[in-house]
């Protein structure tokens, strides 16, 4: 089996469909960064489907089992049901998910996306108070289109609905009960992300961060709740359940409890590049490799071999910089440019 240098496999594969969003949410599109001038790819530079396909088979031969399609926006992307079919088709790929703002999430779109092979899907919403949730997004567009989005993805027989909410201290936390609230019962699984310091302009500060026990901690006393194992040895939710059986939530700790020893995950940017952390500066450009006309077998030992060298573990050197006191709350400190969430897929 294929490890890295910390003896960790590859199993999932995060595919960026597009670099492109509807929303600018401020922790990972600012809109005063990326605003009508931002360089977006243009769409001959993005990977096409049959590279995508080609790609994935590659992967799959190296272990890789499950597929999140992300961005951006993926419901963007043009025809994606057809993407989705094309990697159900291949044996090996066990699973294939998505991530989405659900603002495009009408009910044929969801019945399609099942229908074309989606098994489990990711909706993020940070927020209630429409006045938060549109400070949050930057744009202005309807709560209740994405309360309605969710619906449907609930209506559709999804094996799973989860909520990403992403928690920042200040910000949004006031909104953890409601949420809870609202969703316990459901069947839709919320989950709360520590916010991270992904890219480079998000104005990231750890005096932003409500970590994960502390929002337990709130949550606990309203609607008690009891902690239960993980479903696989790389899920990176902590999961509790609620003790009443309303269903469970998910708690994300990227910052305050990295899961870098269990991270098993490679990620393909918009325009062809494989990155082997959600940190990095610079990834590995797939694409040319295709367009030399290299062969898969040629590909498979290129993936490889990044893959054996791979040594990143950004959030648990982090922590252990933030835990010696050697960081400063603002940042993690001077380093080269991360590459953008939206670009290398969430
Ligand atoms: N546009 C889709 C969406 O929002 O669901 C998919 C792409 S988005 C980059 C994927 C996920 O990353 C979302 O759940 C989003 O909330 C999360 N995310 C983005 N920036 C983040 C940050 N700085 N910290 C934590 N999560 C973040
Ligand atoms: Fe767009 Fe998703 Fe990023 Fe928000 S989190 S700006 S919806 S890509
Ligand atoms: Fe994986 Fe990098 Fe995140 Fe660590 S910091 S869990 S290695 S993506």
């Amino acid at each position: 089996m294929l490890t890295d240098t910390h003896n960790r496999p590859l199993h999932d594969l995060r595919i960026s469909v597009t670099d492109r969003c509807n929303f600018r949410c401020g922790y990972c599109m600012p809109k005063s960064v990326f605003g009508r001038r931002y360089p977006f790819l243009k769409s001959g530079a993005l990977l096409r489907y049959d590279e995508i396909e080609t790609l994935v088979k590659v992967f799959a031969k190296l272990g890789v089992r499950k597929i999140r399609l992300t961005g951006g926006e993926p419901l963007l992307r043009k025809d994606l049901e057809r993407l989705i079919v094309m990697l159900s088709e291949i044996p090996a790929i066990e699973d294939i998910t998505i991530t989405t703002n659900a603002s495009l999430l009408t009910q044929s779109r969801a019945r399609s996306l099942r229908a074309a092979g989606i098994r489990r899907i990711n909706i993020s919403l940070d927020a209630l108070t429409p006045e938060i949730y549109q400070k949050i997004n930057q744009i202005p567009y309807p709560l209740q289109d994405i309360l309605d989005g969710i619906n449907h993805a609930l209506e559709t027989g999804f094996e799973a609905v989860k909520i990403n909410m992403v928690v920042q201290k200040g910000i949004n936390d006031g909104d953890i009960l409601p949420m809870v609230k609202n969703f316990r019962g459901t069947g839709a699984i919320l989950r709360f992300i520590e916010f991270m310091d992904v890219g480079n302009h998000n104005r990231w500060s750890m005096d932003k961060v409500l970590s994960g026990r502390e929002i337990i901690d709130r949550i606990n006393p309203i609607y008690p709740l009891r902690s239960v194992g993980a479903n696989y040895s790389s899920e990176v939710a902590k999961r509790w359940r609620f003790v009443d059986g309303e269903g469970e939530i998910g708690i994300i700790s990227s910052i305050t409890q990295p899961f870098c020893g269990d991270c098993a995950r490679a990620r393909l940017s918009a325009k062809g590049e494989l990155f082997t952390c959600l940190f990095a500066t610079s990834g590995y450009n797939l694409k040319q490799l295709l367009s030399q006309g290299m062969s898969e077998i040629e590909i498979r030992e290129k993936i490889s071999s990044i893959w054996a060298g791979r040594d990143d573990q950004y959030s648990m050197l982090r922590t252990q910089k933030l835990r010696a006191g050697n960081l400063k709350t603002r940042s993690v400190g001077k380093q080269s440019q991360k590459v953008e969430m939206s670009y290398i897929g969430g």
